[in-house]
C-alpha cells in the first residue's frame, strides 16, 4: 500500500525543492515547500506535516537553528524532521542534526530511486535487516542450496537516520555489495561488526566494493585473537599470499577497534557484546535502539544437558544476553543427529538454539550459519522440527529460516 503523507520542505536551493516535489508529488504525496525566513514556523504550523525536509547545507540559512528552534517551541513532536544534507558535510553535522531532535538525515545530491522509500522509512522510524549469506563454514553454490541461498555470514541492518551495520562479512557482503551498487545507494558510511575471523566470516570482505573509493568511511568492530588485532586478522588475509589486493587498496578511510565484552554506543544505538563459546574468540552482538532489539549470536556452541561439558552458568548469562529480544539471528548449524558427530566444533544443534530462544522469551528466531552439507530440503525440515518443539513447549517464540535477499523488519 502506498502511504500517503504531507511533507514540508524548507530549503533554499530551488532545484533540489523542485526535484524533491516533483517526485514526491508524482508519489501522490502532499508536499508544501518554502524558503528559510521569518514566517516559516506559522507557516509550517499550519501545514501540520508528518515530516519536514529540513536543509542544513546553504550558507545563508541555518536549518540547525531552527531546527532547535521547531524543538524548543513544541507542537512539531509528531512530525519526523529530516536534515539535508550535503554530499560533503562532516559527520558532526549528520551528528548535531540528529543531537537537535532531526529523526534522520538524507545527502544531496538525492538518490531519486530510492528518495520515497527512505524519507517513508524515517517517518516510520523502521529497522530493517537483510540475510545476504545464511549457511556457514564454507560457500555451497548449486542447484540443491538455490532457494536458500549458499553464501556464507552476512546480514544488513538499516537504522533510521542513514544509521548501517552489518554483521560479518562472509560471501554475502557481495551481494550487498552488488546490491548497494545496482541501487545506486550512496553508502558513506557503516559500521561493520565482524563475529570472529574465521574465514566464512571475513572473506568477503575484500569484494565489499564501498571500501574502495576515498570519501566513505568504515568502523570495523571485532573481537582480537591472542597477540593479533581485528585489523591484523583482516589484512592477514590480503597479504599477497592468500590474497593479491593488499588492505592498503582500500581508499575509504577504514577504522579497526578491537572488542572485548563491553557497552557502548553509536547515537542513540546501544550495543552490548559477549564472548561466544567457539574455538577462538568470538562475539555475540546486542542492539537496543528506543524499545526494540536485535541479537546476532554466531557461531556458538550449546551443550546438551547430558553433555559432561554442559555449563549452566554460560547458558544463564546467554540468555540473558539475548532476553525478550525482539530478533535473534544464531547458530543451528546442525540436527540433533549430526551434532552427535560434531561435538566440541563450536556450532549448535537446532534442538539447543530453540529451546535458548524459548527460555529467553525470544520473539523471533531466524535459523542461521546452516552446515555446508545442508540442502534447502534440510533447511525445511530442520525449521519444522524447530516449529514442532515450540508447539510442544508452548512457546510464543515464531521461528523463521531467512532466505539469501530477504528483508524484515525489527
Ligand atoms: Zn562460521
Ligand atoms: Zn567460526
Amino acid at each position: 500500500m502506498n502511504k500517503k503523507y504531507t511533507f514540508s520542505i524548507i530549503d533554499n536551493d530551488p532545484l533540489f525543492t523542485e526535484t524533491l516535489v516533483g517526485i514526491l508529488t508524482a508519489d501522490g504525496q502532499t508536499v508544501y515547500s518554502g524558503t528559510m525566513g521569518t514566517d516559516i514556523v506559522h507557516e509550517i504550523m499550519t501545514q501540520s506535516p508528518d515530516c519536514i525536509i529540513l536543509g542544513m547545507t546553504t550558507p545563508e540559512s541555518d536549518g540547525l537553528e531552527l531546527l532547535t528552534h521547531l524543538r524548543r517551541i513544541g507542537g512539531f513532536n509528531d512530525a519526523k524532521v529530516v536534515a539535508v544534507l550535503a554530499q560533503a558535510a562532516s559527520d558532526l553535522t549528520r551528528q548535531d542534526a540528529l543531537a537537535a531532535g532531526a529523526a534522520g538525515s538524507i545527502i544531496k545530491p538525492i538518490n531519486t530511486k530510492t528518495i520515497v522509500g527512505d524519507l517513508k522509512d524515517i517517518i516510520e522510524e523502521r529497522i530493517a535487516f537483510t540475510f545476504w549469506g545464511v549457511h556457514g563454514t564454507l560457500t555451497v553454490p548449486g542447484r540443491k542450496t538455490a532457494r536458500y541461498g549458499g553464501n556464507t555470514p552476512c546480514v544488513s541492518l538499516q537504522f533510521p537516520g542513514n544509521t548501517l551495520f552489518i554483521f560479518d562479512a562472509g560471501s554475502g557482503i557481495k551481494e550487498l555489495s552488488n546490491h548497494l551498487l545496482s541501487e545506486e545507494r550512496m553508502i558513506t558510511k557503516a559500521t561493520i561488526l565482524i563475529s570472529h575471523p574465521h574465514w566464512d566470516h571475513i572473506n568477503g570482505l575484500p569484494f565489499f566494493v564501498p571500501l574502495y573509493p576515498k570519501g566513505n568511511s568504515f568502523d570495523i568492530y571485532g573481537p582480537p585473537n591472542g597477540s593479533m588485532s581485528m585489523g591484523q586478522s583482516i589484512a592477514g588475509q590480503m597479504d599477497g599470499v592468500y590474497f593479491p589486493i593488499n588492505i592498503k587498496e582500500f581508499s575509504a578511510k577504514v577504522s579497526f577497534y578491537d572488542l572485548g565484552e563491553e557497552q557502548f554506543n553509536i547515537g542513540a544505538i546501544t550495543i552490548q557484546t559477549m564472548f561466544l563459546n567457539h574455538p577462538g574468540q568470538c562475539l555475540g552482538y546486542r542492539l537496543d535502539y528506543k524499545g526494540r532489539s536485535f541479537c546476532y549470536v554466531t557461531d556458538n556452541e550449546l551443550y546438551p544437558r547430558s553433555s559432561r561439558l554442559y555449563d549452566e552458568s554460560y547458558v544463564r548469562k546467554l540468555e540473558k544476553f539475548v532476553a525478550d529480544t525482539d530478533v535473534l539471528i544464531t547458530d543451528s548449524s546442525y540436527m540433533a543427529e549430526e551434532y552427535e558427530r560434531k561435538v566440541g566444533w563450536g556450532h549448535s544443534s537446532v534442538n539447543r538454539a530453540v529451546e535458548m530462544a524459548d527460555r529467553a522469551r525470544v520473539k523471533k528466531l531466524y535459523l542461521f550459519h546452516h552446515d555446508l552439507d545442508q540442502t534447502d530440503d534440510d533447511i525445511d525440515n530442520k525449521l519444522a522440527i524447530a516449529q514442532t518443539i515450540l508447539e510442544k513447549r508452548g512457546s510464543s517464540t515464531i521461528c523463521i529460516a531467512p532466505k539469501e535477499g530477504e528483508t524484515f523488519d525489527v
